[in-house]
């Protein structure tokens, strides 16, 4: 029975990252997924590379987004080169809208430590976007480096250029537990028998936790689900994404815009809801009326790997050997997928990492934990 070096549970865009990474090294590498790959968050995402829109306050989180974020210009281009699949990135900044005096006040208090985001009078907005209702506008940030990308043609051009290293994917099999000998895991026991590898990483999103708290490991990650819809304008009516509290939308190539995203702890339900759209709407068409009269296209929903403190954990587990875990990454998973690959390369390989990543150590304490962080 084949040994792999690296068993991953979990096909969605941080196992697939992770997978490719190792897999350059030369690794032989197994993917694993209780689905189809790529089946989950990811196909409900946005792309949004929001590492200032999605920010609420400095330190070393925010700076290991926006390192991310800059990572993803030249990992586009080597994925194309690999996969001959474009992620259809779009450099194009979010403009983050204020309509009301207390998101004014958020929005304006975030200058004490984001020193390069451009504040924009309702005038210079529209300016820019001429189709943005200036009537409730107070202003708003402009994040000129918070591009985009296609999330699904990331998510496909990542399996192709792992199948080119020649990454075994397992799909429709569920992990059903890890296996362990002693202290070590050696791999993962599935719904067609066992995966044995060197080193075995859980990145199975909302569904981690039901992997890891059967051997006693307390790493809490949990579905908040997400809505969303999208519509086709007959003419583009904005180029970049526009960005409410508790609204975006967000033009792609192909001439829709994608409207999200509800945020509720919902369990495991994905089913979109009427009430929810209407919310949604509501507040696209208060910032864009054209809205109004674009043609509907489609809703969906998905669930975000949230975490008590909104953090994701990416390390070794402590107290067990073998084991790695990269998961928990809620509303940014798009964002750090190549920060994420590549921290956990460098980790299993006994590398120093790249980044400081003690704030989303398995390792890190459980006090201090607050409440997820809403936009
Ligand atoms: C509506 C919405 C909008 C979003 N917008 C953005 C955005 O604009 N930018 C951004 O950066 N992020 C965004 N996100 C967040 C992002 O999509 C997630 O953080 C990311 O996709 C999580 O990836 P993942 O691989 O950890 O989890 P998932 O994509 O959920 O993948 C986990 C995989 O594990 C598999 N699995 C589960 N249990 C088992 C098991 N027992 N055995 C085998 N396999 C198993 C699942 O089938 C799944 O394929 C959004 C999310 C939602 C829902």
């Amino acid at each position: 029975m084949t040994t792999y070096d690296a068993a991953i549970a979990g096909g969605g865009i941080i196992g697939l990252s992770v997978a490719y990474e190792l897999a350059k090294t030369g690794r032989k590498v197994a993917v694993v997924d209780r689905g189809p790959l790529h089946g989950e968050a990811v196909s409900a995402a946005a792309g949004m590379l929001g590492a200032e829109a999605e920010s609420h306050h400095g330190g070393a989180f925010f700076e290991m987004c926006k390192w991310s974020r800059g990572l993803y210009r030249s990992w586009a281009e080597e994925l194309k080169d690999r996969s001959g699949v474009s992620i259809e990135y779009v450099p194009e900044g979010i403009i983050r809208a204020a309509l009301d005096e207390a998101d004014e006040a958020e929005l304006l208090a975030r200058a004490a430590w984001n020193s390069e985001a451009e504040w924009l009078s309702p005038e210079e907005i529209v300016r820019m976007e001429p189709e943005v209702a200036s009537g409730e506008l107070r202003g708003g940030y402009y994040f000129r480096h918070d591009h985009q990308v296609h999330p699904l043609r990331l998510a496909t051009a990542l399996r192709r250029a792992c199948a080119a290293l020649d990454v075994a994917f397992h799909e429709d099999r569920p992990v059903t537990s890890l296996l362990k000998e002693g202290n070590r895991v050696t791999g993962l026991q599935t719904s067609a028998g066992p995966i044995f590898a060197q080193q075995t990483i859980v990145a199975a999103g909302s569904w981690s936790s039901s992997l890891l708290s059967p051997h006693g490991i307390d790493l809490p990650v949990f579905p908040v689900k997400g809505q969303c819809y999208s519509v086709a304008p007959e003419k583009p009516l904005t180029r970049r994404t526009l960005f409410v509290q508790g609204c975006y939308l967000v033009p792609k190539m192909d001439g829709t815009i994608w409207v999200g995203a509800t945020q509720e702890e919902a369990g495991y339900d994905k089913t979109p809801t009427v009430g929810a759209m209407a919310a949604l709407h509501a507040k696209a068409v208060r910032l864009l009326p054209a809205m109004e009269r674009a043609r509907f296209v489609r809703t969906w929903a998905g669930l975000r790997p949230g975490t008590p403190d909104g953090l994701p954990w990416i390390g070794f587990v402590p107290g067990v050997d073998g084991l790695l875990v990269a998961t928990g990454h809620y509303r940014n998973g798009i964002l750090l997928a190549p920060a994420t690959g590549r921290l956990v390369k460098e980790l299993a390989s006994g590398e120093p990492c790249s980044f400081p990543i003690d704030h989303c150590s398995p390792a890190r304490s459980a006090d201090g934990r607050g409440e997820i962080i809403r936009s």
